[in-house]
C-alpha cells in the first residue's frame, strides 16, 4: 500500500466512512502524496494520453476556433486568455502559436491565465510557456473581469466526484470504508437529497448516479463573467448528459486499475455530467449542444490541415501523424466519447464548430 493510502485508512478507522470526492480529492491533490500534486503524468511514459499531447492539430484548432470566437464578437481590444488544468501547457502553447496570424489577436491579449493547484505541473506550465504573460490561479473565482476566452480540457474529469445510489424516493451514498485493512465500498442510509432531487424523474430502484459537486460552480463562475463581459468556454472532456453508472475509473502506467490499488499513484477520473454545468449557467450566458469531438475537429478543418502537415513527413512520422489524426477523431477512439460544449454569451453567435 502506498504512504498515502495507509494515512487515509487511519483517518477512517478514526473517524468512519468516508465521502468518495473526500477520497478523490486526496488521491488526486494531497499536498504530499497526490497525484497530480507530485507528477507529471502525461505522455508516452506517463499514465495517459491527451488529445494536445497526441498532435498539435487539436491545439491549432481549439486556438482558430477561441480568435474566431472572439473576431465574431467585435475583437475587443483587452481580453484574456485561460485554461483551467493546463497540464503541461501544451494546448495553450499551440493556441498561442496558431493564433500568431490571426490580426489583432496577440496585440489584444492582455494576459494567459491558468487556473492549476499542482505545483509540479505550474513548474512544467512555466517551462513550456516562457514567453507568455502568465498569471496563475487556485480556482476560477480569481480570474479576472474582462472578455474571457477559455478552454477546459479534460478538467472537469478529474474533479471529485460522490456516488448516490436510487433506494426508493431517496439516495445512498457510496462510501469509502476499511475492512481487514482493505479498502471497501458500502453504502450510508438512505436519505432525502435537494441536490439530485431532479434525478428521481429518470432513475430506478438501484441506479447509480454521479455528482461533480464542484463543476456548477466552476460554470457559474466562468458565466458571470462570459454574460457581463463577453468571451466563451469550450469544454472538451469525455462524458454525456446526465450520469448514469459508475464511470470513477483508476489508470496507471495506460491500464486500468481499482480505486484502491495504489491511492496517490493512479490517476483517478469520472465521466463528466455536462448537464451539470449547464444548470450552474448565469443568466446571460447559454451553451452550445453536446458536439463529439471527431465531428466539432472535421468541421473546423483538422483534415485538410493534416493533409498540410503530411506533405512535409515520410516514413515513421507519417505514419505516426495518420495515426494520431485517427486517434482525435475516430469514433471508436477519442472522436465520439469525447464531447464539447461551450458557454457563450446570449447575445452572440455561438463559437464555430458546435451544434446549438
Ligand atoms: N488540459 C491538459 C491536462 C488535463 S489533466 C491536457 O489536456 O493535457 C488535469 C489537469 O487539471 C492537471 O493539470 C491537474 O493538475 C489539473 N487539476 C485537477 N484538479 C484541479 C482543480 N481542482 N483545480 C485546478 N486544477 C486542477
Amino acid at each position: 500500500m502506498t504512504a498515502l493510502g495507509d494515512l487515509l485508512k487511519t483517518q477512517i478507522t478514526a473517524t468512519g466512512p468516508m465521502r468518495l470526492d473526500t477520497y478523490m480529492s486526496a488521491c488526486l491533490m494531497h499536498p504530499e502524496h497526490g497525484y497530480y500534486s507530485t507528477n507529471d503524468p502525461f505522455g508516452a511514459a506517463g499514465d495517459f494520453v491527451t488529445a494536445p499531447e497526441i498532435s498539435q492539430m487539436f491545439g491549432e484548432l481549439v486556438g482558430l476556433c477561441l480568435a474566431q470566437t472572439w473576431m465574431d464578437q467585435g475583437a475587443a481590444r483587452n481580453f484574456a486568455l485561460a485554461e483551467l488544468g493546463p497540464g503541461r501547457g501544451t494546448l495553450l502553447a499551440d493556441i498561442l502559436r496558431a493564433t500568431q496570424k490571426v490580426p489583432g489577436f496577440h496585440n489584444a491579449l492582455g494576459g494567459v491565465h491558468l487556473v492549476e493547484t499542482s505545483p509540479a505541473l505550474r513548474a512544467v506550465q512555466a517551462k513550456t510557456l516562457a514567453r507568455a504573460d502568465l498569471h496563475w490561479h487556485d480556482s476560477v473565482d480569481t480570474l479576472p473581469a474582462m472578455p474571457l476566452f477559455v478552454v477546459a480540457n479534460e478538467f472537469f474529469d478529474a474533479l471529485p466526484i460522490r456516488q448516490f445510489q436510487r433506494a426508493g424516493s431517496g439516495w445512498c451514498e457510496r462510501l469509502v470504508g476499511v475492512e481487514d485493512d482493505a479498502f471497501t465500498l458500502g453504502l450510508g442510509a438512505p436519505h432525502s437529497n435537494e441536490m439530485v432531487a431532479h434525478r428521481l424523474e429518470d432513475t430506478k430502484e438501484g441506479d447509480l448516479i454521479e455528482v461533480a459537486q464542484n463543476s456548477a460552480s466552476i460554470a457559474t463562475a466562468l458565466s458571470q463573467r462570459i454574460a457581463q463581459h463577453g468571451g466563451a468556454a469550450l469544454v472538451i472532456d469525455y462524458g454525456d448528459w446526465r450520469s448514469l453508472g459508475d464511470t470513477l475509473q483508476a489508470v496507471k502506467d495506460h491500464e486500468v486499475t481499482s480505486i484502491f490499488d495504489a491511492p496517490g499513484e493512479a490517476d483517478l477520473s469520472a465521466h463528466v455530467d455536462f448537464e451539470a454545468l449547464a444548470l450552474g449557467l448565469t443568466p446571460g450566458c447559454c451553451h452550445t449542444r453536446l458536439t463529439p469531438q471527431g465531428v466539432f475537429l472535421e468541421r473546423l478543418g483538422i483534415t485538410p490541415r493534416a493533409q498540410a502537415l503530411a506533405k512535409q513527413m515520410t516514413g515513421a512520422s507519417l505514419d505516426a501523424h495518420l495515426a494520431a489524426h485517427r486517434r482525435l477523431t475516430h469514433a471508436e477512439e477519442m472522436g465520439t466519447l469525447f464531447k464539447v460544449m461551450a458557454l457563450y454569451p446570449e447575445s452572440a453567435a455561438p463559437p464555430p464548430g458546435l451544434d446549438t
